[in-house]
């Protein structure tokens, strides 16, 4: 396991050939000094072995560095309001083939008959709007179980996560992000008895009674501010509405945004964004600003995760191996642990940050330190950080002998 991790952490699919090519006389590669591999794996001994294992292996890994962050103080600035936090969650793809699959693949058949074969995951993290790093938790697995031919969906796999989510993280307080797929009765019941908060997109189409109810009032509460480029920010809200026309709707808070910009040219004004949501949290004048702000923290999950995880070097979609039973899904989870790593070192470290300074973008940075280990033996990882700090002293000083 600790093998398939060094490959993700540095990002390199040939990174155990490397390894055993640096294992000289004295027995010594980074593997064993970063990652305490004792002996380094075969590529097809390594996939057998991470197939077999169980996902919920992962659940503790997950939960153990959450509260290490927590204890830490580090996640204090991730509170949204008092003692809540904000945790969107969204589906991401990270397999198909139409040749390769297993019994776990979703399937989709195509016009043409033929059938793509895909692995999915439902992914939660903590975010906060003025924060670039996630804190990611442990996903939730979207696939077929064996035996049944309905297919698996984000929606049945949200509703495996919530209690899930409130099991490893009893005392805190949780505001679950999500599109307009979840702003439905059954999942806001979910919600509530998992006792999670909520910032759901209630698009108007899919909410038409809850929007005749709202146009009914003579005006909605507003807010409006405008900011240096003279664009303006305006908000609509209102609390107790029901969500629709059932004898037993739930009552949602409900809110609406637009950012409006004028025409330099014309003069006319333009509405650049909009959108509006449903919460359980109260609006007032003073949290509105806060809740919408929330609301469009959703992007971060697809833009600073999904699309970091698929083009910024952590190769997601990069086929490993597929695998029997859990292979694609575990590869997924240590690609995931790689990057939660990387973003604790991002949020906490200082050798780390400094090094992230010195090589500018992280993709200079990650190709030097797999150039070192390729050719130089380190004692730790702090060693490996000091050393691409300044490389010349360490050589100078006969520390780090090539093998
Ligand atoms: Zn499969």
């Amino acid at each position: 396991m600790m093998s398939g991790l060094a490959c993700m952490y540095f990002q390199d699919p040939s990174l155990l050939q490397f390894q055993q090519r640096l294992e000289d006389e004295r027995q010594n590669n980074n593997l064993k000094s970063l990652f305490e591999v004792e002996t380094i794996p075969k590529e097809g001994q390594m996939r057998n072995l991470i197939d077999g294992v169980d996902r919920d292996f992962f659940r503790p890994i997950f939960k153990d560095f959450f509260s290490k962050l927590q204890r830490g103080k580090h996640l204090e600035s991730y509170q949204l309001f008092p003692g809540k936090y904000l945790v969107p969650i969204d589906g991401v793809q990270y397999s198909t083939s139409k040749k390769v699959h297993c019994d776990k693949c979703l399937q989709k058949e195509h016009k043409d008959k033929t059938i793509s074969y895909s692995h999915s995951a439902l992914q939660g993290g903590i975010m906060h709007p003025d924060k670039r790093q996630i804190i990611p938790l442990m996903a939730e697995e979207i696939s077929n179980t064996d035996g049944t031919t309905k297919q698996d969906c984000e929606m049945n796999a949200a509703k495996r996560l919530l209690p899930k989510l409130r099991e490893d993280h009893r005392q805190l307080g949780i505001i679950i992000g999500g599109d307009g797929l979840f702003s439905k009765q059954p999942f806001i019941e979910d919600l509530q008895q998992s006792k999670l908060h909520y910032i759901l997109v209630a698009k108007p189409a899919d909410h038409k009674f809850m929007n005749e109810w709202l146009t009914a009032y003579p005006s909605l509460n507003t807010h409006e501010h405008s900011d240096e480029k003279g664009r303006v920010y305006r908000y609509q809200w209102m609390n107790e509405v029901p969500l629709n026309g059932g004898e037993k709707a739930p009552y949602v808070n409900y809110f609406y945004f637009e950012l409006i910009d004028t025409c330099k040219k014309t003069g006319k004004e333009k509405v650049v964004y909009r959108n509006s949501w449903v919460t359980d949290l109260e609006i007032t004048s003073a949290t509105i600003v806060t809740l919408v702000k929330g609301g469009r923290c959703r992007w971060k999950i697809e833009n600073e995760c999904f699309n970091t995880l698929k083009n910024q070097g952590y190769f997601l979609e990069h086929n490993y191996g597929h695998g029997e039973k859990n292979l694609c899904f575990n590869f997924y989870l240590l690609t995931l642990l790689a990057f939660f790593f990387h973003q604790i070192f991002e949020l906490t470290c200082a050798t780390y940050q400094s090094c992230r300074a010195k090589f500018g973008s992280k993709r200079h940075m990650w190709e030097s330190l797999r150039a070192y280990i390729k050719i130089l033996i380190f004692s730790s990882w702090d060693h490996l950080m000091n050393f691409s700090l300044k490389p010349t002293k360490y050589l100078a000083d006969d520390a780090c002998q090539p093998p």
